[in-house]
């Protein structure tokens, strides 16, 4: 097949949106929103749905213990490995309709258009949906993409408990996902995930695609101030050792560690919990988050660097003592120039207006990037707001990812022959 009559295959662009909109039931929130949390019976209803969509067009479908589930549509070369694409189907508790959804969905829409179109690819297609990304019920996120990438065994994943008490493993069972087919990330030759962008840049910059380079990395610290609570109407203001005063130094001090890194710094305090956090008493503790990110770690060194100095201002001037531990240390993801390269090619191909651009969330194409070549695209969302019931996308802009990923699928099928 030439590449000019691969150029001219689409996607069916009535027919995404139509299962986007009915998979949107499983978990609807009265707000327009989704309430699907991993594993659980609207989750269930979700698999289902595109599971029955996907043998009808013929696939086979396998399920490991995590409840991965893997959609394969049959290359005409039985040696080739398998292009994977894929992405996931829970939700927050109060997130948004497309959040994952869509890049399963526009997966589904590949394979569905290589099947009406007849177009018979060298290597196998397989859609994977993974189980939990989102983390809100289970920890940790991403989860089944971790296990497939090996971090984790399935025991010790599967024993992981809700608020409930509940253990993901039974969860899976109940909705008929414990699986038990084993699936290797040998089996396949690259990973592509397509996503809403979960931030403002394409929409404000009229762009229709982004080429996800890589995805940033991100620290986290907790720190806590101890002063000494007591009453406001008679503490002499000199001597008190107010924890909320120090803390809201060390607020101000986190964002210019962040303005002092223009465009790609992010410095935020996000969580704040003042005790005892009532009118008349001066605060007598506080517990507060700081997170940063940036693609470089050298810079994240920096940042640190920086607000270590700032709390030790903080403890010099305000006689409030200071503890801080970090968190979390999440290094940046880099995906793979070659791929990178081939949606370049298919947004060209598309005539379509695309940038190249970090992620500033995470997403499981971060747990594929350790196993295999990965790729990530992204198509606007409106307003760049995600995790809530407003999300948003547009038929355009969902076609228009579809066709991308449709196109990407293509020449990577023929760039990489037969291996
Ligand atoms: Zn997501």
């Amino acid at each position: 097949m030439t590449d000019k009559k691969l150029d001219s295959l689409n996607i069916d662009s009535d027919r995404i949106w139509k299962s986007l909109t009915e998979i949107s039931v499983f978990g609807a929130t009265p707000a327009g929103g989704l309430n699907r949390l991993a594993a659980s019976e609207s989750d269930g209803q979700a698999r289902d749905y595109v599971v029955a969509a996907a043998k009808e067009i013929g696939c086979t479908v396998r399920i490991d213990a995590l409840g991965n589930t893997f959609m394969r549509r049959a290359g005409n070369d039985a040696t080739a490995k398998a292009i994977l694409v894929g992405s996931h189907l829970d939700s927050q508790p109060f997130g948004g309709k497309y959040d994952g959804i869509y890049g399963v969905m526009a997966g589904l829409e590949v394979l569905r258009a290589l099947h009406s179109s007849n177009t018979q690819t060298s290597h196998p297609i397989e859609l994977a949906v993974w189980t939990n990304e989102e983390g809100a019920r289970f920890a940790p996120a991403m989860m089944g993409a971790a296990y497939f990438a090996g971090k984790f065994s399935a025991a010790e994943l599967l024993s992981r408990v809700d608020t409930e008490g509940e253990k993901l493993g039974d969860s899976l069972a109940a909705i008929g996902y414990a699986g038990t087919d084993v699936v290797k990330p040998t089996e396949h030759v690259a990973y592509l995930e397509i996503h809403i962008e979960q931030g403002p840049i394409l929409q404000d910059e009229n762009l229709d695609i982004g080429i996800v380079t890589a995805v940033q990395g991100m620290r986290w610290f907790r720190v806590n101030f101890t002063g000494q609570s007591g009453h406001t109407g008679t503490y002499p203001m000199e001597i008190r050792r107010d924890a909320l005063v120090a803390a809201s130094a060390l607020v101000k001090a986190v964002q210019q560690i962040g303005l002092e890194e223009p465009n790609l710094g992010r410095a935020t305090v996000g969580h704040l919990v003042v005790s005892p956090n009532s009118p008349n008493v001066i605060p007598g503790h506080v517990e507060l988050m700081v997170e940063f990110r940036h693609p470089e770690g050298e810079v994240l060194d920096v940042m640190t660097t920086k607000l270590h100095a700032a709390i030790s201002e903080i403890k010099k001037s305000s006689l409030v003592e200071v503890e801080i531990k970090q968190e979390l240390d999440s290094a940046t993801i880099n995906f793979t120039p070659d791929l990178i390269e081939i949606v370049r090619q298919a947004v060209t191909a598309t005539n379509l207006k695309g940038k190249q651009m970090l992620s500033g969330a995470g997403h499981d194409a971060c747990q594929l990037a350790a196993v295999m070549p990965t790729a990530m695209i992204f198509i606007p969302c409106d307003k760049g707001i995600s995790h809530a019931e407003d999300e948003d996308i547009t038929q355009v802009w969902s076609t228009n990812g579809a066709q991308v990923l449709l196109q990407t699928v293509l020449k990577l099928d023929l760039k990489t022959g037969t291996t």
